[in-house]
């Protein structure tokens, strides 16, 4: 069976090497892939209504017969117009299409089709521009829409996965559990897939859709208590004295009230002989580095090694040079290892480190290999959370007996879903940012002031100050891409002739991305053209301006991210929202930049006002992409798919018993994706 599921699309009927080319892009490999390829939408074709009472402006199906044969108008050079006309015998109603010749010659005269589309044009004249047509014997139905991908269409797709449903239908079989079905009033497998494709109507849908949100909850479920069991195997690395007076004595500064109790909250899971696994997570500048250095500190002077681990070697160095100067001066030894460490130079931290000689490394994802050997790992902090899949999370806790582990987080999100998410964490919140702190400053203003903004910036930079122009892309493509490098360009001979300008984008390979940010950090860069890609932090305190254009296609959370580039320095800093956007919703949002800095405060509205989609769309969790479930609205199900996990586990820890076979076999996919592509 796992062979079978696992064939590649290339076998399947209508798929050759090109399409198969095509398909790999919307990450669908094998036939079992394109199974669990869900819709993203329907277009209702079953509720046919006639010409005379279709709604004005929305999409409907409209079925007729053609009582007069399309005929071509050249308008102009290029634009030619196919205009036919239909009947559903008590109305006429004029269909076009514009430059398709193949849709209009498919029409035969007296033959009855299905035409969906919005109907406009004026009472009596009703007509539909461009409709979809299907021919009215097999096309009343709920039709599925696949995201598409260039030269990969939704119909093209659907035929696909007709093809593919013929083929396995009477083989798939059901990971979850008859009884589970039963208690949960589950529909089989089988249903639910053709359903979720080809519905037979609205309510088998919400039937096979409803199966599918939980059968892919209960997977995440399960892994998550499945690790959490895991890293809660017990560790005999206590750190049985508490240190943290001695290292604020230390401090230029005193710790807020909130560092204080997530630093006691840490110990004192760091005490006992169950590991620690805690998320820290806290508003950019709330101080996690100064927790981590109070655990490293303790952890330390306990005996116990420490490693920390960053996404991107620039941000490593970073953390490096910061932990360095608060525990260096403690008699901790401290050490950095990335890519770019010289071999000789590994070669000697590598064995100090297994004597254990060296008390903190900080590194990227090089620490991950199997010749990095500790005398005795104790505790395990990555930074950045979301960069890292849930995987290497564990696979760094494996390099020791159960180390603690913490993860810091800059993402704020509202604590209820932050436990769902994080099912395997406990959680500390810094919601206390240190005394002081300059707000920064936030305006939303038209692109009718581009000049006065870049003279604002022109300003700053001629004051040795640096600024961040970020523009949006809609899809990191081709063309988009093009637009950033021209809008760079542009700047560079308008504007900010004679200033030092760089482009970051997402196209880029990570070293060039670091070596762009190398030199922006050491004020090389004075303006940094980029598209979202600085929203993973590095510290540049010299920079005092953010641009972000088109800020209404930003998600709030995001904008707040973004805005935390700047105001990490002693300077005033400011960030302005560019926007032409004319609704009330993206204005009030953009307003309610411009009113709070509180990331937590600004997730709420996020989620109240955008919703989870956007929330969670970037992946921003570090845990396995969800096909079909929504962590919001699909919160119902996610608590009782919370509550079957724990059951099936209680009686069957290790999913060893033969009824459990089909989810051990799901949760093991799941996760192993996760674990292939959580650094990216
Ligand atoms: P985060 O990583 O949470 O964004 P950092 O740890 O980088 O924040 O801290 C931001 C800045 O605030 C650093 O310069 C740090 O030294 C300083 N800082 C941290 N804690 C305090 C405190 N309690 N009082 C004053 N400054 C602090
Ligand atoms: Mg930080």
């Amino acid at each position: 069976m796992q062979n079978q599921t696992h064939t590649d699309i290339r076998y399947l009927k209508g798929v050759g090497e090109k399409r198969a080319g095509l398909f790999h892009r919307l990450g669908v490999d094998s036939i079992d892939a394109l199974l669990h390829f869900y819709p993203r939408a329907y277009e209702d074709w079953s509720k046919v209504v006639s010409i005379a009472s279709a709604p004005f402006g929305e999409p409907c199906c409209i079925k007729a017969i053609v009582s007069r044969m399309p005929s071509k108008h050249l308008i102009r050079k290029g634009l030619t117009l196919y205009k036919a006309e239909v009947t559903d015998s008590v109305s006429l109603m004029q269909i076009t299409f514009f430059n398709n010749p193949y849709a209009a010659e498919k029409l035969k005269e007296g033959e009855e089709y299905l035409f969906f589309g919005r109907v406009g044009g004026q009472l009596g004249r009703r007509e539909m521009a461009s409709p979809l047509v299907e021919p009215a014997q097999t096309g009343e139905r709920i039709r599925p829409i696949y995201a598409q991908t260039q030269g990969l269409s939704s119909r093209v797709i659907e035929s696909c996965v007709a093809h593919a449903l013929a083929l396995r239908k009477d083989e798939l079989n059901d990971p979850l559990p008859d009884a589970l079905r039963q208690e949960y009033s589950l529909c089989h497998l089988r249903f639910a897939m053709e359903n979720i494709h080809f519905p037979a109507d609205e309510e088998a849908l919400l039937r096979a859709r409803r199966r599918l949100v939980f059968e892919e909850l209960l997977t995440l479920q399960l892994g998550l208590l499945r690790l959490k069991a895991r890293t809660r195997t017990q560790t005999a690395l206590q750190a049985v004295q508490d240190y943290s007076e001695a290292f604020f004595a230390l401090l230029p500064f005193s710790p807020t009230g909130a560092q204080r109790r997530a630093i006691s909250e840490c110990l004192q899971d760091m005490r006992s002989a169950t590991p620690m696994s805690r998320l820290l997570q806290g508003d950019v500048g709330s101080g996690k580095t100064a927790v981590a250095a109070a655990l490293i500190h303790t952890a330390a002077k306990n005996g116990l090694q420490c490693a920390m681990m960053a996404p991107t070697g620039i941000l490593a160095e970073q953390h490096y040079h910061t932990l360095e100067g608060f525990l260096g001066p403690a008699g901790i030894h401290c050490a950095l290892l990335t890519g770019a460490t010289r071999t000789a130079e590994k070669k000697e931290m590598k064995a100090l480190l297994t004597s254990g000689e060296i008390d903190l490394v900080v590194g990227t994802h090089a620490l991950l290999q199997k010749d990095v050997v500790f005398r005795r790992l104790g505790l395990v902090i990555t930074d950045e959370q979301h960069r890292f899949g849930v995987g290497q999370r564990a696979a760094l806790a494996d390099k020791g007996g159960n180390p603690h582990l913490l993860v810091m987080s800059a993402t704020p999100i509202p604590r209820t879903l932050a436990l769902m998410i994080y099912g395997d964490l406990d959680i500390s919140i810094l919601d206390e940012l240190p005394p002081g702190r300059q707000k920064i400053k936030t305006y939303a203003v038209g692109s009718r002031l581009h000049q006065r903004v870049y003279a604002y910036i022109r300003k700053h930079l001629d004051q040795g100050l640096q600024a961040y122009i970020v523009c949006p892309l809609v899809e990191e493509g081709e063309t988009e891409l093009t637009a950033a490098q021209e809008y760079a360009q542009k700047l560079q001979n308008g504007p900010f002739r004679g200033y030092r300008l760089g482009l970051l984008h997402g196209r880029m390979k990570p070293k060039e991305k670091e070596d762009t940010m190398r030199r922006f950090a050491a004020n090389d860069i004075q303006l940094l053209v980029s598209t979202t890609v600085v929203e993973v932090g590095v510290d540049v305190p010299n920079a005092v301006v953010i641009v972000i254009e088109n800020a209404e296609r930003f998600g709030l959370s995001q904008l707040h991210q973004l805005r935390g580039r700047v105001g990490r320095g002693r300077h005033p800093s400011s960030c302005i929202l560019i926007s032409d956007a004319e609704n009330g919703q993206a204005k009030q949002r953009l307003q309610t930049m411009c009113e709070t800095t509180d990331g937590f405060q600004i997730a709420d509205a996020d989620l109240k006002m955008r919703g989870p989609g956007d929330f969670f769309g970037a992946r921003q969790h570090g845990l396995p992409a969800l096909k079909i479930a929504n962590m919001v609205t699909d919160m119902e199900a996610l608590k009782q798919a919370q509550e079957a996990a724990r059951g099936i586990l209680q009686a069957d820890p290790g999913l060893a018993k033969a009824e459990n076979a089909g989810l051990r076999q799901a949760v093991e996919r799941l996760f192993q994706t996760v674990g292939e592509t959580g650094l990216n």
